[in-house]
């Protein structure tokens, strides 16, 4: 299994390993360890580049399966042997961007729910903007300046983000874990990582955040729609 060095410090812009399989037909290298962010919980998968010998690969997104995180090259060039050392480098101003987004859309979610005590069903995010699904039956065109005002003074109020990995027994007696449906994971995972706005949100997550939530920016929260009598999707943009 590829180690995941972007689920215990984020900000890893480069990274040695060792190619550990190749897939000649899908022109793929699998790495023992990486920054790259596969994709996966809403958020977008890294672009980059691998430093192989004298040759630079692009790498135009990483992918996860069982057995660990493929690395899509690019290029022309022939594809390196199994064993080969790599140098690998994300694209970090995308990557910065990407992180903005999603502590943004925690900010979201975190203030909607005690602000309304509603629900998250659902999400997606690109560069600097995202779109999240609740179940909030009572939200009004009024509400949406309040919405992005409360947001915004999350992003000034500075908070701390914090990850965690925890054992599984010890993730489920926290009770903000619960109401993020934890007991949905499959048994097979024995460690939950989780991501604490602290002092707004918490919840399990996979993906990759800023440090604190001034780094976000202004947070935009320029229109919401119906989706029926219970169910809106609020957009948000990151200025
Ligand atoms: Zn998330």
């Amino acid at each position: 299994m590829t180690e995941l060095l972007f689920q215990t410090d984020s900000y890893l812009k480069e990274f040695d390993a060792r190619i550990e399989n190749v897939d000649t037909e899908g022109r793929a290298v699998l790495l023992n360890r990486t920054v790259f962010y596969p994709g996966g919980g809403g958020q977008l998968p890294d672009s980059g580049l691998l430093q192989i010998g004298e040759i630079s690969y692009p790498v135009s997104r990483a992918r996860k399966a069982p057995e660990g995180i493929w690395h899509i090259l690019g290029g022309e060039d022939p594809l390196p042997a199994f064993g080969t050392d790599v140098h690998g480098e994300i694209d970090w101003d995308r990557r910065y961007k990407i992180m903005r987004t999603h502590t943004a859309m925690h900010i979201l979610c975190g203030t909607i729910f005690r602000d309304y005590g509603a629900h998250v069903t659902g999400g997606d995010m690109e560069l600097l903007k995202a779109r999240m699904d609740f179940e909030f039956e009572s939200l009004h065109k009024d509400l949406v300046q309040v919405i992005e005002d409360a947001c915004n003074l999350e992003v000034a109020n500075a908070r701390d983000v914090r990850v965690k990995i925890l054992p599984r027994e010890e993730a489920f007696k926290i009770p903000d874990l619960i109401r993020t449906k934890i007991n949905l994971l499959p048994p097979e995972i024995k460690d939950i990582r989780t991501v604490e706005i602290v002092g707004l949100d918490l919840q399990a997550d996979g993906g990759t955040h800023v440090h604190n939530t001034s780094e976000v920016g202004h947070i935009r929260v320029p229109e919401y729609k119906s989706k029926g009598k219970i169910n809106k999707r609020i957009y948000v943009e990151i200025g």
